[in-house]
């Protein structure tokens, strides 16, 4: 199965448990199931060696009862339909679950970042913006940062769209400070991990001073989360990037490692860090194993291999459906991406109202609402969890899927 389907299909899965639990019938599954809207456009740019290249973009609205459609746009070699109509979906029960009101969307493109240039990079963003500004905007659909984009490309898509509408920072988040972005929005991914497991270890009486992380995932989730572990006194004793790993047991210095990888481009022969093969990672023996890299890291063929006493989905769908059941009936508790990587989508949310009210949060606001409206998620799943004695991904679906379900019938459906 191609990674895009098997998220696609972990999602089937959550849901259709989810909907029978909750007593649904089979018209509320195929609203929660199926796309609003799918966008697929050609784009073709001209290369700076003067050739034509054409790449394929994709959006999906998946749901926008409870608000707009909203998530990210990535940029990766491998994006089809299938993965991004899986991860819009997800976008729909993240977004339900922060409650917040914003539904769920997601974009793609198939190229690889790494080997455009930027003015490359920047034809074809904005080409993408060209072909599909009619079918986005602050009150339809909003994007947002993905792997393989950044600020920078966000720039560029509220330049476009506020090329042809007017000035419309609300059209899209995770901007640059200086193009009406949040502050705070950077980091929101990474440290709402960090406020999710701090909610998870109170519960569960566990102690994380000293605690111990593996992060797979050197990108802008894995480092946050490596920074907010720290600043709760836990040591991250492992982390990679898709090429290097690194062990260190007294804790890895993030700042050398930086340092190091932006001069290198790798992170292994950081001074005073053992080497490991990136492969290994997942399998560190540790208190928390945070994938935030790409979907499908833990399948039903290292499932067993890991060593890891929780699992904190910092990616979309890190672990397929398989492994969950294999994880599940090791005992083994995961924290669903749908609550652990939501703080960046909540921050969005902060952007986009501060755009439409033409107003500036100071970090301090953007921070406490985060701990507040992430903070009670958290808490929401470990209730609901416990009550009903099931596993955080279903008590997080479950409780997802009841409030699109409210909104739906509020309309009434
Ligand atoms: N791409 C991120 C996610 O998967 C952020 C989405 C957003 O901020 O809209 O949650």
């Amino acid at each position: 199965m191609t990674p895009g389907a098997s998220t696609r299909s972990a999602y089937e899965t959550f849901l259709n448990a989810s909907c029978d639990r909750l007593g649904y019938g089979s018209s509320i599954i195929s609203l929660l199931s199926l796309a609003a809207m799918e966008i697929k456009v050609e784009i073709p740019i001209v290369r700076d060696n003067g050739e034509l290249a054409i790449f394929s973009g994709y959006r999906v609205q998946h749901q926008n009862v409870r608000g707009p459609c909203k998530g990210g746009l990535r940029y990766h070699p491998e994006v089809d339909l299938e993965e991004v109509r899986g991860l819009a979906s997800l976008m729909t029960m993240k977004t339900a679950l922060a409650d917040i009101p914003l539904g769920g969307g997601k974009g793609g493109i198939n190229c690889d970042p790494r080997k455009l240039s930027l003015r490359e990079l920047e034809t074809l963003t904005r080409k993408f913006v060209k072909r599909i500004h009619r079918e986005i905007g602050p009150n339809s659909d909003i994007m947002a940062p993905d792997v393989g984009t950044d600020a920078r490309v966000m720039g560029w898509i509220h330049s476009e769209y506020s090329a042809i509408y007017g000035h419309s920072p609300a059209a899209v988040t995770g901007k640059p400070l200086a193009l009406g972005g949040s502050a705070g929005r950077d980091k929101a991914t990474g440290y709402g991990i960090g406020i999710v497991v701090k909610e998870y270890a109170e519960r569960h009486g566990i102690d994380l001073k000293n605690a111990t992380a593996a992060i797979q995932g050197f990108g802008n989730v894995g480092v946050h989360a490596a920074r907010a572990f720290s600043d709760l006194g836990m040591k991250v004793i492992a982390i990679s990037d898709s090429r290097s790993a690194v062990f260190r047991r007294g804790g890895v210095d993030i700042d050398a490692l930086m340092r190091h990888k932006q001069e290198r481009g790798l992170l292994s022969d950081t001074e005073d860090h053992e080497a490991m093969d990136p492969a290994r990672l997942l399998e560190t023996e540790c208190d928390f194993l945070v994938p935030a890299a790409l979907g499908d890291a833990i399948t039903a063929e290292n499932a067993s291999r890991i060593a890891a006493r929780t699992i904190v989905e910092g990616a979309n769908g890190p672990v397929t459906s398989e492994a969950d059941r294999m994880l599940k009936e090791r005992g083994v508790p995961i924290l669903p991406d749908i609550l652990a990587n939501a703080g960046g989508v909540i921050v969005s949310y902060f952007e986009w109202a501060q755009n439409l009210q033409r107003e500036i949060w100071p970090l301090d606001r953007v921070d406490r609402e985060l701990e507040r409206i992430l903070g009670k998620a958290a808490r929401d799943v470990l209730d609901r969890a416990a009550a009903e004695k099931l596993d955080m991904r279903s008590a997080a679906f479950d409780i997802a899927a009841s409030r699109v379900k409210e909104a739906l019938d509020a309309t009434g459906f």
